[in-house]
């Protein structure tokens, strides 16, 4: 394969609110670039990225299916590698990491409902990333649909210079096409078309196209200071080339966020929404992390197991190249690796390639032992990329198999699924021996459960949802452990002091300050092992130890009796008695919750919030409805979808994504 120009790739993601037509979007880019031969339909469960059945069978796209494709503008031929991301606020994770790995987004909008609670989640985490981005309203077809209002919307709720670049033209109550308002020309497609025809500007509209094309000028003006002086210069007329050069300037810095429209169930506007991303979105080598220095450097942003090409690793090469046969380096295990098959995915259709270069988006196999957020490197040259913070799980459900003996077969399962999505966690709880799973919402943990059975053929039977505590500590003690036990011949014996203290932000740190050989230096992992086996079972009932620094002090062996056994043990005991003693408290998961309803529903939305413990951070009123930002503990959050329906007549919105975890003041622990 000949070395694409990093100037013609684009990596983008759609970014959007569940619904509003991530999947028909996508399908329709495919199409109209020519890569995909019919469009799929969401509603037959037939597209392109949703290739999962479970996805299918819920009609909401959960993994971040990445698709490439190509796109001639100017003379040139763009390759777009799409990250396709979740809507749903239970697959935060799956979204913050191809945020991570993205150039520019397009951020999608329903032309009916605007902007809604998720999509304001979503362009908070690309503001995270400094992420450019264009903005695209769809289902303009739709009657109640606004362009203008959502525009309006995005310059209110985002405070961003919104700038429309078309104007939708409809004839009647039709909508057939759009006016271009940089090339002053006209889109229009006729009924089923999926390619427009070049029509004059349609008489009748000349005066609003007029209207807006001089506000465009005149925003643009204000964002962009060379674009300025050619205005003013020009007597407030300006060329094609200067306007898409300021508005790519403009969008690159974040001063403006270009707004097109169409109606993809339609095919409207999709081919001007792709030169779009062509002209103004920043290629690879303008990412903040690109430096390519010749040697090879990437991040798996996604992990996947496939039927037929088993461990599937998805990764952006940051510098270098990638050839299939290549040993890499893997810092975080410091094990080589070696790829066997390096290929660009088209939905389920698989290109193989011969080398993969900085900027690109592929997918890889061959590796053993390989986790989202892991980097790979030259072994010679070695480097390791901030990796991809993924969100603590919140909810814990309680699993059982249906049919008894096979458990081996459902560790494995979840061994899988876990390598897939460091979202989810498993454990066995010590005291009732369940099999625990832990995720980020019930949603979350309700799809882990459809691929058990559908993928692993296991089916189980589930308790309620619970929140998932954990448990830290408030203060420092150090306390001293012995274990002995003389049975006969060879006893155990093992002695050690160990001071615990809270750490800060979360975490746990083990530091060994033992001097002298006092305790021998192979039993020191032992040592740390018992700790993290006690960090692990937790106080309180087995809640999880999180933000503890334990100091390993001082200690005794005797020469016949210790073995790693016995401190392992010492340890544990010592790591619970010391946390015990040091103002020991429950953490409670604490979300972060965005909520709109109409004005006349506020008062009581907001008495509801403060029994639900709620701390409202800050309320925004717009003409008719109110935006209110609380924290909320996660425990008081069940439910809420039915009150929020019934004090606010079905109007009110709402979405929420974790927080942090704080200690649990005025009420005990609770399951759903
Ligand atoms: P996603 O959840 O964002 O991926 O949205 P989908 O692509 O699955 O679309 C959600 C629903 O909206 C489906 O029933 C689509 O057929 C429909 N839809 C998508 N685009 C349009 C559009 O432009 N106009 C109309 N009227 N419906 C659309």
């Amino acid at each position: 394969m000949a070395r694409q120009n990093l100037a013609w790739t684009r990596n983008i993601g759609i970014m959007a609110h569940i619904d509003a037509g991530k999947t028909t979007v996508t399908e329709n880019i495919l199409f109209v670039s020519g890569r995909s031969h019919r469009i799929g339909s969401v509603d037959d469960g037939n597209t392109t990225t949703d290739h999962n059945p479970i996805e299918k069978k819920r009609g909401i796209t959960i993994q971040s299916a990445t698709v490439s494709t190509a796109w001639d503008w100017q003379g040139q031929t763009y390759q777009f590698n799409l990250i396709d991301t979740p809507g749903h606020m239970d697959f935060n994770g799956e979204v913050e990491r191809s945020l991570r790995v993205l150039d520019g987004t397009l951020a999608l909008f329903c032309g009916f409902a605007g902007v809604e609670a998720q999509s304001r989640t979503v362009w908070d985490q690309a503001d995270k990333f400094g992420l450019p981005r264009i903005a695209f309203v769809n289902k303009l077809d739709r009657p109640g649909a606004d362009f203008e209002r959502v525009v309006q919307q995005i310059r209110d709720v985002f405070g961003v210079l919104a700038l429309p670049l078309q104007l939708p033209w409809f004839e009647g109550d039709r909508f057939v096409g759009l006016l271009d308002l940089v090339h002053e020309r006209a889109h229009y497609w006729p009924e089923g078309a999926t390619d427009p025809e070049l029509r004059p500007l349609p008489y009748a509209l000349l005066e609003d196209f007029a209207r807006a094309k001089a506000q465009l000028l005149e925003d643009l003006a204000g964002a962009d200071e060379t674009f300025l002086a050619d205005y003013l210069q020009d007597d407030h007329l300006a060329s094609a080339e200067s306007v898409l050069a300021a508005l790519r300037r403009a969008t690159l810095s974040g001063a403006i966020v270009p707004v097109l429209a169409g109606s993809a169930f339609r095919h409207i506007g999709v081919q001007p929404l792709l030169d779009a991303v062509a002209a103004f979105l920043p290629s690879p080598d303008m990412n903040r992390e690109s430096q390519d220095n010749g040697h090879f450097a990437g991040l798996v942003f996604k992990t996947l197991t496939d039927k037929f090409a088993g461990r599937v690793g998805f990764l952006r090469v940051y510098s270098g190249t990638l050839r299939p046969g290549d040993r890499v380096l893997a810092p975080r295990t410091g094990e080589l690796e070696r790829i066997a098959r390096v290929f660009r995915l088209q939905g389920a259709v698989r290109e193989e390639l011969s080398e993969a270069h900085a900027g690109d988006i592929v997918a890889i196999t061959g590796f053993r032992n390989m986790i989202s957020g892991d980097t790979l490197t030259d072994p010679a040259h070695p480097v390791t990329l901030e990796s991809i913070h993924f969100p603590d799980p919140v909810i814990d459900l309680a699993v059982e198999l249906r049919e008894k003996g096979q458990d081996n077969k459902l560790g494995l399962a979840l061994n899988q699924l876990a390598a897939e999505d460091p979202a989810l966690r498993f454990r066995t709880d010590a005291q009732s021996g369940q099999l625990i799973l832990s995720g980020l919402g019930e949603l979350h943990l309700e799809v882990v459960i459809d691929r058990l059975q559908e993928e692993y053929g296991l089916e189980v039977r589930t308790g309620r949802p619970a929140v998932a505590y954990k448990s830290s500590i408030t203060r420092s003690h150090r306390h001293h452990e012995r274990l002995k036990k003389q049975n006969g011949g060879s006893g155990q014996f093992a002695e050690l002091e160990l001071e615990v203290s809270p750490l800060e932000g979360g975490g746990f740190v083990f530091e060994n300050a033992v001097v002298g050989g006092a305790i021998p230096s192979q039993f020191i992992p032992a040592i740390e092992k018992g700790v993290r086996r006690a960090l692990q079972r937790g106080l309180f009932e087995d809640y999880p130890l999180d933000g503890v620094k334990a100091r390993l002090l001082d200690g005794t062996f005797h020469a016949k009796d210790s073995d790693a056994m016995s401190f392992e043990a010492c340890a544990y005991n010592a790591l619970l008695a010391a946390t015990q003693a040091a103002g020991p408290v429950v953490l409670e998961p604490v979300m972060a919750l965005d909520l709109h309803v109409p004005s006349t529903a506020v008062g009581d939305a907001i008495a509801d919030l403060n029994r639900r413990r709620a701390r409202v951070m800050a309320m925004e009123a717009s003409a008719t409805a109110q935006a209110v930002k609380a924290e909320v503990p996660l425990s008081e959050l069940f439910g809420y979808v039915v009150t929020l329906r019934g004090l606010s007549a079905g109007a009110g919105r709402f979405s929420m994504q974790f927080s942090h975890y704080a200690p649990l003041q005025h009420a005990t622990p609770v399951s759903a």
